[in-house]
């Protein structure tokens, strides 16, 4: 999610950061490697903190009330144009993504502060004031700390939620309207119900925790619903360790 925990808004690069992040980079070329895949970009949900990602990570969702054209001001002048802000958030996004991908323990938090600093160099690549730009931010993030949600991503990669029950519990209301309520579907979830797929106690050889679809820390990008790192079910597939 884009600009951090609902309970403290936090769009600040910490010291460090910056130069920590770029050594993982350095050290884990499968970062950049998976920053890069091919990707979609949606605007037609609601994403409770702005945007988010998928459970595969090949889409993300920017909410559908932000506007995606916004007045930053540019460094070199100090003039404000008109400038399309998609393209940095969607570097915060993916950039925290395949943190989770790479990293499965690192806690969100962590991620986020990597994915800021992204998203600030990308900004300032651009030639705009960082300033400028959490200012605009700052706006969608009022916004939406108040909104309904009506219709959320069905396959939402929820991982940012943690430790928020209450939001979550909102949003798992809105992807069920999103997959057919009372509303109409706007698309069928791709995920299978626990019992078709023989969801069960597993093996310490064969587990969700070391499953290639496991997402920190108790979803499956495959299966509905919370999952125990204990369990396993039959589209089990082994993570491939890291060299
Ligand atoms: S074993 Fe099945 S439920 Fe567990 S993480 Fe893998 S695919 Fe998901």
């Amino acid at each position: 999610m884009s600009t951090g925990d609902l309970n403290f808004y936090d769009d600040n690069v910490k010291p460090g950061i910056p130069e920590e992040y770029h050594r993982l980079l350095r050290n884990h070329p499968e970062i950049q490697k998976w920053i890069s895949r091919d990707h979609q970009v949606s605007h037609r949900f609601d994403c409770p903190l702005v945007a988010c990602s998928n459970l595969l990570g090949n889409r993300q969702y920017i909410d559908r009330h932000v506007k995606l054209v916004r007045p930053l001001i540019r460094d070199r002048d100090g003039k404000t144009i008109m400038v399309k802000i998609t393209p940095f958030l969607i570097t915060h996004e993916r950039v925290e993504k395949a943190l989770l991908v790479v990293f499965p323990t690192m806690p969100y938090e962590r991620r986020h502060h990597f994915a800021t600093a992204a998203e600030k160099e990308h900004v300032e690549r651009e030639g705009f004031r960082w300033t400028s730009y959490k200012e605009e931010m700052r706006k969608d993030i009022k916004a939406d700390a108040r909104e309904k949600l009506d219709i959320c991503p069905p396959d939402m990669d929820e991982t940012p939620l943690d430790g928020e029950p209450t939001l979550l519990i909102r949003v798992h209301e809105a992807q069920a309207r999103a997959r057919g309520g009372a509303k109409g579907a706007f698309m069928k979830s791709s995920k299978k119900p626990k019992a078709s797929v023989d969801y069960s106690r597993g093996h310490p050889s064969s587990r969700c925790g070391i499953c290639n679809f496991f997402l920190h820390s108790r979803w499956c990008a495959l299966v509905e619903g919370q999952i125990d790192p204990d369990y396993w079910c039959e589209l089990f597939e082994k993570r491939k360790e890291k060299k």
